[in-house]
């Protein structure tokens, strides 16, 4: 049996025809640019998400850095993101010239810490970027109290929560990407919502912020050939929508069946002192775009190896800490180092998780799992 992390094949058979029509719909009417299954899936998305304004674009990271323009900032203006995500997270704050203020998360549920970020504020502290990882949501109800109190944009990088659910302490429910100023995703194939390329979008409630950003993302353009600003080129390619239309309809359904993976995992894995699994965080519901293990006493990278050698796939997201990367030397102090972010870049391991249930895959990567521990 040939396991994948990611089983994209087997999703697609089951919507194939439907898929394949829509596909073929755009090829019909050559209407690759701005067709009309990039209008009906931002209005179905918007309907799903229960979000005023979707803004599709190019990419994940096009969205982030869109999302910074459309909020005015400024070079040498701070944005506080959390060092243990994905690169695009601070990349494009640097692009923009913006500085990267990186802090640590919290080790149970990865997400941002909150409890001692005040010592991060400066005058030039303009926005902080929740990052929703592996599938959760960051304590957005905080994130607001302190940016609300700080004076801060909040810019949801929801790359790998797609559908996730936070609930407020007043009982309100929100989809992940619709609480801060603006949200952002992907639709890279392996995300929970992926299309058949790259695609993201941008969401927001704000009619302002929306029209800057459909503005931005289409060369500052506010009338063909008048340009108020400098923007970009950052489109949804139409096939793309017709893919993503397809599957939004499949999109809960996707998320249970991730959830009951994850759940089998921690059924026959909890059990094994050495590892632990994935905590739930308390007001948001999991979509698991990723199932990820902390390995103690640094048996992670040995682990890996050994599942390798049976044909297991996994993958460490993220092995370095981005204060560690090289284009980022220039935003920290030599030695600078967050314990947790460190802590988990050697322990973290994401094992094959998607829609596709196969009880008998499921059953050997445990098994493998348990022979490697001798438990
Ligand atoms: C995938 C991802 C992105 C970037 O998305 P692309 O579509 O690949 O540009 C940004 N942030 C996070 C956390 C991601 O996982």
């Amino acid at each position: 049996m040939k396991i994948q992390m990611v089983d994209l094949k087997g999703q697609y058979e089951k919507i194939k025809t439907e898929v394949d029509a829509g596909i073929q719909d755009c090829i019909n009417n050559t209407a690759f640019i701005n067709g009309p299954a990039v209008k009906e899936f931002q209005q179905d998305f918007e309907k799903y998400l229960n979000v005023k304004h979707v803004i599709p674009c190019a990419n994940g990271t096009d969205a982030l850095q869109i999302a910074m323009m459309a909020l005015d900032l400024k070079p040498g203006d701070e944005v506080i993101c959390p060092a243990f995500t994905y690169v695009a997270t601070a990349e494009v704050i640097g692009l923009l010239g913006l500085v990267p203020v990186m802090v640590d998360v919290n080790e149970d549920t990865f997400d941002i810490q909150l409890d001692n970020l005040e010592q991060y504020l400066t005058p030039n502290t303009k926005a902080i970027v929740p990052v929703h990882l592996y599938g959760q949501s960051a304590d957005m109800e905080k994130i607001l109290e302190f940016a609300e109190k700080h004076n801060l944009f909040v810019i949801e990088d929801n790359a790998q929560a797609i559908g996730s659910d936070y609930t407020f302490s007043d009982g309100t429910v929100k989809k992940t990407g619709t609480i801060g100023h603006i949200g952002c995703t992907s639709f890279f194939p392996s995300k929970n919502l992926g299309c058949y390329g790259d695609g993201g979008a941008l969401m927001t409630n704000d009619d302002e912020i929306a029209l800057k950003i459909r503005m931005i993302a289409n060369h500052g353009q506010e009338k063909k050939y008048h340009h108020k600003v400098l923007g970009c080129n950052s489109r949804l390619d139409t096939i793309q929508a017709a893919v993503l239309k397809v599957k939004l309809t499949r999109l809960d359904e996707y998320s249970a069946a991730r959830n009951k993976m994850a759940d089998y995992y921690d059924e026959h894995l909890a059990g094994i002192s050495e590892i632990t699994v994935p905590e739930r965080a308390k007001n948001s519901t999991h979509v698991f775009h990723q199932y990820t293990l902390k390995v103690k006493n640094g048996k992670r990278n040995e682990l890996q190896k050994y599942l390798a050698e049976k044909n297991i796939p996994s993958m460490v997201y993220y092995p370095l800490p981005l204060y560690k990367q090289e284009a980022f030397q220039q935003y920290v102090e030599n030695g600078f180092s967050l314990p947790v972010t460190e802590k988990l870049c050697s322990e973290v391991i994401s094992l094959p998780v998607h829609t596709e249930f196969d009880q008998q895959v499921l059953d050997y990567i445990i098994s493998e799992i348990k022979n490697y521990f001798n438990s």
